[in-house]
């Protein structure tokens, strides 16, 4: 019988978390590499070659893919004869796992984790609990599969309950253009076909754990139902055009995963949920002789890109930029961003906002006249850092806030993720103003053109504070033009129809 040993429970936790972090899985890497060489759309080429050499930054220097480092999800199979030994029920050595992890002075990791989720939504600071799922299996081990799953993909998630007679393809082919950009795609889909409501949502999650293979799949065809409807979603989805970030291109997803349960006669439930560019799991197995051993992946691995700020990129200057200086930005066009940018998300928004709408003054020192403003949660700084991982946050979460923002608080431009809803285009429209856009799952890299920060206001609200950052060189893309024009809605439409006909190459 094997003895499973609760500090090997925790470390294996830790490490694991640790690891996906900052390793990509080597499929995903593979994956990746291929679209790369696949896509044709110049925008989205310049996303994707962003996320790869950001994951090898990653990789090199320790520090995670996206500041977004999730929330932790555990999948664990019990062997039913091992034996426990340890004072903590398997959550409690899970959560000491989370919590060793998220806070290792090393590399820390951003606590995203609010208690309270319907009122207070107060962050717990040490990103527990983690959310598990325990099975019981034969056996004399332990097999724990560990994934951090970011917010912007797992808001996308969707669930019907179908009629039997009804088409999965066609259903999933509806939702995913209403998922719009904030899932940061390239990415995978993970559909759950049948069971109960709540099965079909697992069943979903679940099918990310695996590897990616459809390179394989499509090369040697489909040997049943479900590896059929995996290769008509992957080739249906790609064909909508919506690509890297959704600027327009040809790879929107890398993988389609299907698992299905038996389900009751009158139902056909089904669950789609995205997984991002910061795809992370592992799978490791505990059987008594120790914590788990994770090798580091081979360098070698990523592909020979190395994104690299080009001639045709126009580099702005933000101290004293005037409302002609945007005007004269072109939609998709790509900026260089130097010079002093306020930073604000859901939480100071809310604050921001509110005062104004008082007819209160704004705290000290906070003035958005003639600024540009970052939505960015960064991950806290570590060594010689001037600010850990600060990649975008998905923007239209900002937009009920943004016409008072453009009007009352005086504030030129924004920077964020994805796309903006209608109404706010139509502010942006009226006030001149401009959205653009940083790349999902591109954290590191974009942190490295911020060479100073410091907190403006509300720094009791950590993450979520205002801060000053003074950036060189930081890459965005204009999405939403100062005339309204949304990138979001002419790349999609250029790129529509262009992959199916596309033969890819299995490496
Ligand atoms: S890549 Fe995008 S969706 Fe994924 S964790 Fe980062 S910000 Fe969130």
């Amino acid at each position: 019988m094997s003895v499973i040993r609760e500090e090997d429970v925790i470390a294996s936790v830790a490490d694991a978390l640790q690891y996906i972090s900052y390793y990509h899985t080597p499929d995903f890497i593979q994956a990746m590499g291929r679209a790369y060489a696949l896509e044709k759309s110049p925008s989205a080429r310049d996303a994707i070659a962003q996320i790869l050499s950001n994951s090898r930054l990653c990789a090199e220097g320790h520090r995670p893919i996206c500041q977004d480092t999730g929330i932790v999800v555990v999948f664990v199979k019990v062997g039913m004869g091992v034996r426990w030994e340890g004072r903590r029920d398997l959550a409690a050595m899970i959560n000491e796992g989370v919590r060793r992890a998220y806070l290792n002075p090393d590399n820390k990791l951003r606590a995203s984790i609010v208690a309270d989720p319907a009122f207070k939504r107060s962050n717990t600071r040490d990103n527990t609990p983690a959310v598990i799922h325990t099975e019981f299996t034969l056996g004399e081990h332990v097999e724990i599969t560990v994934a951090a799953k970011g917010g912007g993909s797992e808001n996308k998630a969707k669930f019907a309950m179908l009629n039997p007679s009804d088409s999965v393809a066609d259903w999933v082919l509806d939702v995913v253009p209403e998922m719009g950009a904030g899932w940061c795609p390239p990415g995978m889909l993970g559909i759950g076909i049948g069971g109960s409501a709540e099965q079909a949502m697992l069943l979903a999650k679940k099918s990310l754990m695996e590897p990616i293979d459809i390179g394989e799949l499509r090369a040697r065809g489909p040997r049943n139902r479900l590896e059929e409807l995996r290769l008509e979603i992957y080739t249906r989805v790609n064909d909508l055009g919506i690509g890297a970030q959704g600027l327009g291109g040809l790879t929107t997803v890398l993988d389609v995963k299907v698992l299905d349960y038996p389900t009751h006669a009158a139902s056909l439930p089904v669950a789609v949920i995205p997984n991002c560019a910061a795809t992370r799991h592992i799978h490791f197995m505990l059987d008594g002789s120790g914590p788990a051993r994770l090798q580091p992946p081979d360098l070698a691995l990523w592909p020979d890109v190395h994104w690299a700020a080009d001639a045709s990129s126009r580099r702005v200057q933000l101290d004293g930029l005037r409302q002609s200086d945007i005007e004269s930005w072109k939609p998709g066009e790509r900026l260089l961003l130097s010079g002093k940018l306020l930073t604000g998300r859901d939480a100071a928004h809310k604050r921001i906002c509110a005062l104004l709408d008082a007819g209160e003054p704004l705290p000290p020192g906070l003035d958005f006249h003639g600024r540009v403003i970052y939505y960015v949660g960064p991950v806290d700084p570590v060594g010689s850092e001037v600010v850990g991982p600060a990649g975008p946050t998905t923007a239209n979460r900002m937009d009920r806030f943004t016409d008072t923002m453009l009007g009352k608080a005086g504030l030129l431009a924004m920077v964020g993720k994805a796309e903006r809803g209608p109404e706010t285009v139509d502010s942006i429209r009226r006030h001149r103003s401009a959205y653009l856009i940083a790349v999902g799952g591109a954290a590191l890299l974009v942190s490295n053109a911020i060479r100073a920060s410091r907190v403006v206001a509300f720094p009791e609200l950590g993450m979520e504070a205002v801060y000053e950052f003074e950036v060189r060189d930081m890459p965005v893309t204009v999405a939403v033009s100062s005339d309204g024009e949304s990138v979001h809605e002419t790349g999609p439409k250029a790129w529509r129809g262009q992959f199916a006909g596309i033969p890819l190459a299995v490496e």
